[in-house]
């Protein structure tokens, strides 16, 4: 390791990406991972695994004790590798179900229970600590403030909420790209009070998207990186 490594010990080094949904910080993620060699985490598919998980179950992820209950048996399973970003509880390959309107819409419910956070975070601290990848970009809502706040690159992703609502309803597909900014809105405003991902924690360098295209956010990334941990080991280049 390099004089880059985590503060909190051994284990790969982390980048740690927080932003509001449609800041496009899931697919700037990864493929900053695929370019630079490493893995990639995504932690709100922890979340969207568990709602759908409760729904699964036939409950509703509003009551607090169901949503316990289920994160109580909740055999969720998740890679590094960017290329294969393949979700399962037990033995259901949910990676498409979680994206769907119904688990956004419910997710948040989860995501407010302290209980839930703690362990999903334990979770998501024992992936990256097993990985082989040199580093590893994690990105949420509060990575750089509560699960790897010691992390040597931290980066809050932003761009304008018109930005995130167009580009959330391309990504969907959606006709009613008013329900997707709404739908957005509604969850940006329920995640808000749970994790403040609207504003940098101190040493949190803010990358604004709003007026740069998809290759342009890429590597204003990479310079961040190069920056905050100039040296540190690069993986494969995969794309
Ligand atoms: O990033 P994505 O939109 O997939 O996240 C789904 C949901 O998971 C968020 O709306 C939020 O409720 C929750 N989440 C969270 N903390 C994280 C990542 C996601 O609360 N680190």
């Amino acid at each position: 390791m390099t004089d880059a490594s985590n503060a909190a010990g051994p284990g790969p080094f982390i980048v740690a990406i927080d932003g509001p949904a449609g800041s496009g910080k899931s697919s700037i993620s990864k493929a900053v991972a695929r370019r630079l060699g490493y893995g990639f985490l995504d932690t709100g598919a922890a979340y969207r695994a568990l709602a759908w998980h409760v729904l699964d179950r036939g409950d509703d992820t509003g009551d607090e004790g169901s949503v316990l209950s289920a994160a109580a048996d909740f055999p969720f399973a998740q890679g590094l590798d960017p290329d294969d970003r393949t979700v399962q509880v037990g033995a259901t390959d949910v990676t498409a179900a979680i994206r769907e309107p119904r688990v956004s819409g419910a997710v948040s419910g989860v995501a407010r229970v302290p209980a839930v956070r703690r362990q999903v975070n334990d979770a998501f601290r024992r992936i990256v600590a097993a990985s082989d990848y040199p580093a590893v970009v994690v990105e949420g809502r509060d990575i750089t403030t509560v699960v790897a706040p010691d992390a040597p690159v931290r980066i809050l992703l932003t761009a304008s909420p018109e930005v995130r609502a167009g580009r959330r309803a391309a990504e969907l597909d959606a006709e009613d790209a008013t329900a997707v900014a709404a739908a957005l809105h509604r969850r940006d405003a329920s995640d808000s009070a749970v994790v403040d991902f609207l504003t940098a924690a101190p040493g949190v360098e803010v990358v604004d998207s709003s007026d740069l295209d998809f290759d342009q956010t890429i590597d204003a990334v990479i310079a961040v990186i190069d920056r905050r941990a100039p040296g540190v080991q690069r993986g494969a280049d995969h794309g």
